[in-house]
């Protein structure tokens, strides 16, 4: 699979939809989101495009032991986060636009970007054949919220 440095992330329809901000307190969202942003110096982290930024969930899925992990929270502005979730991008039409975006931050061409998409909904297709998997966001949790709370 090509690595590009803007990429689906396509969660299995049976995982947890990542969403920290529903889980946590306001104030510990609020946390983890600001930690984020001043991480990635205030830029995109993808694009490095400055301006308001949206907080993304990284996830780790390891299809042996059915696995969702949170390995991360980075900072995305919205062009790029909308590319991430691509299929809500074209569930709310936005389809082009976000292809468009694909291709423009990845230098990449449009059988490329459908290559990618093809790879990442084959991807997706095969993790939503696992059953019951299992969500582990506690360590990541442990790492970087509740142990810089105590300082
Ligand atoms: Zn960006």
């Amino acid at each position: 699979m090509k690595k590009y440095k803007l990429y689906f992330e396509i969660v299995p329809d049976e995982c947890w939809r990542g969403n920290l901000r529903s889980l946590l307190a306001p104030a510990d969202w609020d946390k983890i989101r600001k930690s984020a942003y001043a991480r990635a110096g205030y830029k995109c982290s993808v694009c490095g495009a400055r301006g308001r930024l949206e907080a993304h969930e990284r996830w780790h899925y390891d299809e042996k032991k059915k696995l969702q992990k949170l390995v991360g929270v980075d900072a995305l502005c919205s062009r790029c986060h909308e590319v991430t979730h691509i299929s809500r991008a074209y569930l709310v039409g936005r389809g082009a636009e976000a292809m468009e975006w694909f291709m423009q931050v990845n230098g990449c061409s449009q059988a490329e970007y459908h290559e990618a998409l093809q790879e990442a909904n084959e991807e997706h297709a095969r993790r939503n054949k696992i059953e019951e998997w299992t969500t582990d966001m506690q360590e990541w949790l442990q790492n970087n919220l509740y142990r810089s709370s105590k300082k």
